[in-house]
């Protein structure tokens, strides 16, 4: 079983009232709960609050999941102890879970066990609560799930999943297309990306306007990188990213 809501467009996203702690893009809660009184609402006030969110309601299906930026995880689940489906996430990913548990001394043995969750909350509990312990784990784990993919010399880290560029941590105002061409070139140092390779990549399969564009955009890109040598140019061909370290 599963649900998903705010992001099937109907209406457009409500305003959030709380922008969450994001990296550009809307944050992705997964919800493993088994009850639907609890799941429906708790899926609703999400997506109010500018989340992307996935329902589902056992614990096989929590581990089967792909990895979200935050997990919400009750413990009474039909198929598996809730308690192990949190070990299991906990060793396959270092994403945030908040336990959700219905009983004060279940409460107790989560606080006192380490399961590896983050936090937790026990029912009933206020939607309030819930989004500012969503805002406390992802804050705290944000640094470790942001971390750069690629790094370049030392300096130059991207990361292409919040599409942010920095070098030595301060982060490039590039635009859409520059920080394309910039992840292209950089996903294999030292290769030689031909100029169609990268117009058929960057901006379109089947483009036929004038290749003028990819040098001004080159040009841009190396200005913003405060280092024309990064980038170099093989006349005629493409153009390729040097990592010299
Ligand atoms: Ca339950």
């Amino acid at each position: 079983m599963r649900q998903t809501s705010g992001d099937d467009g109907d209406d457009g996203p409500v305003a959030p009232l709380l922008a969450p702690v994001g990296r550009g893009s809307l944050m992705h809660v997964l919800v493993v709960e088994d009850d639907d009184t609890i799941a429906g609402p708790l899926l609703k006030g999400l997506a109010r609050e500018g989340y992307t969110a996935d329902r589902v309601a056992s614990g096989s299906a929590a581990l089967a999941a792909p990895v979200p930026d935050v997990v919400l995880l009750d413990l009474g689940l039909p198929d598996l102890d809730g308690y192990e489906v949190c070990r299991r996430l906990r060793e396959a990913s270092e994403v945030p879970i908040i336990v959700i548990t219905a009983r004060g001394e279940e409460a107790d043995r989560v606080a006192g066990l380490e399961l590896g969750a983050d936090d937790y909350l026990v029912k009933p509990f206020g939607f309030r609560e819930l989004v500012a312990r969503i805002r406390a784990v992802t804050r705290r784990t944000d640094g470790r799930a942001a971390a750069p993919d690629i790094t370049i010399n030392g300096t130059l880290e991207i990361d292409r999943r919040s599409r942010r560029a920095c070098i030595d941590g301060t982060e490039l105002p590039l635009t859409r297309k520059e920080f394309d061409l910039l992840a292209l070139l950089a996903s294999d140092p030292g290769a030689l990306r031909t100029r169609e390779e990268i117009l058929e990549q960057v901006w379109d399969p089947n483009w036929y306007g004038p290749t003028k564009t990819l040098d001004v955009h080159v040009a841009s890109l190396r200005r913003k990188l405060g280092d024309p040598s990064l980038i170099e140019t093989v006349r005629g061909v493409g153009f390729r990213v040097r990592d010299d370290r």
